[in-house]
């Protein structure tokens, strides 16, 4: 039962010895035996190495060495992010075989820490879709009802923390993969500003949207994990240190702060029941003395569209790589040339939804449509951006949901991309703005969770962390 208490709580209990980490690990291996199967939420799992450094941890707090957080905590990670030597999907078969050959930087420092990894998570391949269902080794089921979907694309992640397979994870988020599954399987999980995580050895999906973060049981995980993974690093040019200041959140209060409700956020097409638990969820704002207020995002009915634009652009550029020969799969079959092992290779070796966004974003990127389309978007980006400037003139923060619905039904939603692709409304924005956003449990419907958002100015991540902390210890 120990794989069921919190990064903190374990923690605690590691230095209290009250258990070992051989005996937390142990209690997370012997969950994933009897349940992953249903759930599918690993593509591989390494119990000999995950016990093996276990032990070291052990010998480490037996020896009175001080141990940080994370030391001896068992984690899961999203199959996008390398570990050195370890098998590397991406939820594709393109890279059904493909062994990592270096650590990705937060993989280094989650190592550094001390941290355990149990073993890799299900996905969407390439990140790319809502529900984990296209990913080449099987959907992953939602822990919460196994007849539905646990969000994507960082679904295996979610589901393995949801599931107690682990005590945290990692994910990826490029329009919603960490905010969204959070969302579904009850959890929260965390995007952080645009460039505060390096992104070295994440698999590229969409790279001016891509962002690492930790999917945990609460808050203050969350806060655990952003803090030993974030920080400049000379290997992502893109990456910056965040002056993390912890003593904004010992301080921070909630009275008298001002929280946005954008209007567009509220539309038609939301789930009632879920806009209500929305609604309780701001009364509880205002009850704990935040000011509310209405405020306009004016060019978000853009977001989707433009998101649909730029992203497939991206991937289809970061995706040209897979060609048969430097990585992973290459096709043997009716090859006579060259271009066949290209061809070939990447129409066998990718799934639909990849070759569709490759399509589009080769499309979009062409000469003579460029402007019409790749153009247009980014000029869209911008006064998305600017919205965002301006709203956080006004106010500390705001506050949507993360998703219309709760979770959907498996195969409810896959024969029709655009009704999947309308599961990523509420979050986009903040991915092509650069925003740090959070996703935490706001009550049920229908005995499933939906979830709260809170959307932060760029580099205001500890002050996101901060309300959320603050809203939900209130409970
Ligand atoms: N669901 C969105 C998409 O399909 C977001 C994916 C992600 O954040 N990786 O593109």
């Amino acid at each position: 039962m120990l794989n069921k208490l919190t990064i903190k709580q374990a923690h605690q209990g590691l230095i209290d010895k009250k258990f070992s980490s051989l005996e937390l690990t142990e209690d997370c291996l012997s969950e994933i035996k009897k349940r992953n199967k249903k759930i599918n939420a690993f593509i591989s799992i390494d119990s000999d190495l995950a016990l093996e450094k276990a032990k070291e941890a052990d010998k480490k707090i037996g020896q009175g060495v001080e141990i940080g957080v994370l030391e001896g905590i068992p984690l899961a990670i999203k199959d996008n992010i390398l570990i050195e030597g370890i098998k590397t999907t991406a939820g594709s078969k393109i890279l059904e075989n493909y062994i990592a050959p270096y650590d990705a930087t937060v993989i280094k420092k989650l190592k550094n820490a001390g941290a355990i990894f149990l073993g890799k998570t299900n996905m969407d391949e390439f990140a790319m879709g809502s529900s984990t269902e296209n990913s080449y080794f099987g959907p992953t089921k939602n822990p919460r009802d196994l007849e539905r979907v646990p969000g994507g694309s960082s679904g295996g992640s979610a589901a393995a923390v949801a599931a107690n397979f682990c005590l945290g994870a990692l994910g990826s988020d490029t329009g919603g993969s960490i905010r969204q599954p959070a969302s579904f399987c009850g959890i929260v999980g965390f995007k952080p500003t645009y460039g505060c995580v390096s992104r070295y050895g994440l698999m590229a999906m969409a790279s001016s949207l891509d962002q690492i973060g930790p999917l945990t049981k609460n808050v203050e995980d969350a806060e655990i994990l952003f803090h030993e993974i974030k920080g400049r690093d000379g290997k992502d040019s893109t990456s910056i240190e965040l002056n993390s200041k912890l003593e904004i959140k010992n301080k921070f209060k909630v009275q008298g702060i001002k929280i946005g409700i954008p209007k567009e956020y509220f539309i038609k097409g939301m789930d009632k029941e879920v806009e209500e638990t929305l609604k309780k969820a701001i009364k509880k704002f205002e009850n704990l003395g935040a000011k509310i207020e209405k405020v306009s995002l004016p060019h978000t009915d853009y977001a989707l569209a433009c998101y649909y634009i730029i992203m497939p652009s991206e991937v289809s550029s970061n995706l040209a790589r897979y060609d048969g020969i430097k990585y992973g799969y290459s096709a043997k079959e009716k090859i006579k040339d060259l271009l066949d092992v290209y061809l070939r290779s990447r129409e066998k070796g990718f799934g639909d939804e990849a070759r569709r966004r490759i399509m589009l974003g080769t499309y979009s990127l062409s000469s003579g449509y460029y402007e019409a389309y790749y153009l247009q978007a980014q000029k869209i980006r911008a006064l998305i951006k600017k919205d965002f400037v301006q709203v956080f003139n006004k106010v500390d923060c705001l506050i949507a949901p993360t998703s219309p619905t709760i979770a959907f039904k498996i195969g409810e939603k896959i024969d029709d991309p655009l009704k999947m692709y309308l599961s990523d409304i509420f979050t986009i924005s903040a991915n092509l703005a650069g925003l740090p956003a959070i996703s935490l449990p706001c009550g049920l419907v229908n005995n499933l969770p939906a979830g709260l958002q809170i959307i932060g100015n760029q580099f205001e991540d500890e002050k996101v962390l901060a309300i959320a902390d603050i809203y939900e210890r209130s409970e």
